[in-house]
């Protein structure tokens, strides 16, 4: 048995879902975090269960050839906090596919299912068009706090800084780091989550194609300090916007619970507009602070052709967009499809939506703001017209009901977009109960650097 604290060498063998490296001592499994197939490491246990144990890597013995050329690096923060940023890009690329096919032979019991392949993203740095960096604090050596963001340390609400975001757009390091500088100027108080004390808790930036910025700072103040035109935040704001012409829309959230949730209830536009515009085929989509937008443009474009092409022949046809966020999947099928419903259960999402619908002449969608669970049931028990439907939930995939309802429907198809191949791989695996066949499945790297992977599906009868 293995103890805490131990340390021992090992070899990793496979990558397994969730990004972790697998390796056996003496047939027993342990699991570590940034390692890679054929590394031979010394590694320190951190926990210990009946069947398997953590460990994190001490020294690398001697490395796999899929490690990047810098071995002197090893921990997550090191990498920025990226769990996969060791790999080389194509080793990142390989083992990605490696575990959809995994969870679709374990979960969704497709034994004999192979990936082709995983569209490998055009950029693989610095493509992420929004960020939230949490603050915190630091002393430098001659005593003075100094005010910091970044990552969240691995299990932890400790706050790591790296020098510059490697996954955030060039702009939206350029603002934060000068940000900071503002902020430590004026020497503001960061938000401390025991105490629920003190202002900064964290800075939301959204960038654009067209290298426009959202600045969202996220704050512990009352209202009506916002009152007084003078208080040090608008100051601090306004000396971001008169450094950088790029940013187009400022505001502050507040956030005054203490809760894990970032946002706060109040979001309050202190300049400049209230949206940034995104355009994707030709449309220009509306992004408030609260809306879910593809944080990777170029590979969502890719996906949303995937899905579109799933869908074949749309000509007439009434379709589903659930789980729309601002509407982007519907605004393209609005082009050809007789109607589309989309359904969002963040009204902002649904606003963005409704507002984009319009000022691109679109008329076809009707949006409902609402969960899906019961929306889609209001839709089928209304009799609407439902010839097939676009599934992109969040994380944790598709209730059961939802499942169960379709399956009431008798459609001939189903497109699934999913940002987890395990709830996908469960879901594939409800449907299949239900006579559906997985047809037809692509990967696309939305996430380089991370074990993150997205797929889209198609389901048949
Ligand atoms: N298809 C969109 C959004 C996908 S993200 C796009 O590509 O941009 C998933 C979206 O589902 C988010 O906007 C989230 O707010 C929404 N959502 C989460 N749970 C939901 C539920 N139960 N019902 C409806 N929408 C939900």
């Amino acid at each position: 048995m293995l103890k805490v604290g131990q340390k021992i060498k090992i070899e990793i063998e496979k990558i397994v879902n969730g990004g972790e490296g697998l390796g056996y001592v003496d047939n027993f499994a342990v699991f570590v975090p940034m390692s890679v197939p054929k590394d031979i490491l010394e590694v320190e246990v951190i926990s210990c269960k009946k069947t398997y144990a953590r460990a994190l890597i001490t020294k690398i013995i001697s490395s796999s050839e899929e490690r990047i050329e810098n071995k002197s690096k090893i921990g997550f923060e090191e990498f920025d906090g990226c769990n996969f940023a060791m790999l080389k890009y194509d080793a990142q690329l390989k083992y990605k596919k490696i575990i959809v096919e995994d969870v679709m032979h374990k979960l969704a019991g497709l034994k004999d299912f192979k990936l082709d392949r995983i569209i490998e993203s055009s950029q693989i740095y610095n493509y992420r068009n929004k960020v939230i960096e949490p603050f915190s604090f630091l002393f430098s050596p001659n005593g003075e706090k100094k005010i910091i963001s970044g990552f969240f340390k691995r299990k932890s609400h400790e706050v790591f800084e790296t020098e510059f975001n490697i996954l955030n757009s060039k702009l939206g390091n350029k603002i934060i780091k000068e940000l900071k500088i503002i902020l430590n100027r004026y020497k503001i108080s960061v938000y401390d989550e025991n105490q629920n004390k003190g202002i900064l808790r964290n800075v939301m930036l959204r960038t654009n194609s067209q290298n426009e910025a959202m600045l969202v700072l996220i704050v512990n103040v009352q209202e009506k300090y916002l009152k007084d035109k003078n208080n040090i935040l608008f100051k601090v704001l306004d000396e971001i916007k008169n450094k950088f012409s790029e940013i187009k829309s400022i505001y502050l959230s507040i956030n005054n619970k203490k809760t894990n949730k970032v946002m706060g209830e109040k979001n309050i536009l202190i300049s400049g507009d209230k949206i940034l515009k995104e355009n994707i085929e030709g449309i220009n989509f509306n992004i408030s602070p609260t809306s879910f937008f593809q944080i990777n443009l170029e590979q969502a474009k890719k996906i949303y052709q995937i899905g579109i092409k799933f869908l074949g022949n749309i000509e007439n046809k009434h379709i589903v967009d659930a789980y729309s966020g601002t509407g982007t999947i519907a605004m393209i099928l609005a082009k050809k499809a007789k109607k589309v419903y989309s359904i969002e259960l963040i009204k902002s999402a649904t606003e963005d939506g409704k507002k984009t619908a319009k000022e691109n002449n679109i008329k076809n969608i009707e949006f409902i703001n609402g969960f899906v669970e019961k929306e889609l049931e209001t839709l089928i028990k209304n009799q609407k017209q439902i010839d097939t439907i676009i599934f992109d939930p969040p994380r944790k995939g598709l209730e059961k009901s939802i499942i169960d309802k379709v399956a009431e429907l008798n459609l001939q198809e189903i497109v699934y977009i999913s940002c987890n191949p395990s709830t996908l791989a469960r879901d594939i695996k409800l449907f299949s109960e239900k006579n559906y066949k997985l047809k037809k499945l692509e990967a696309v790297d939305m996430f380089p650097q991370t074990s993150h992977i997205e797929c889209v599906a198609l389901l048949s009868k």
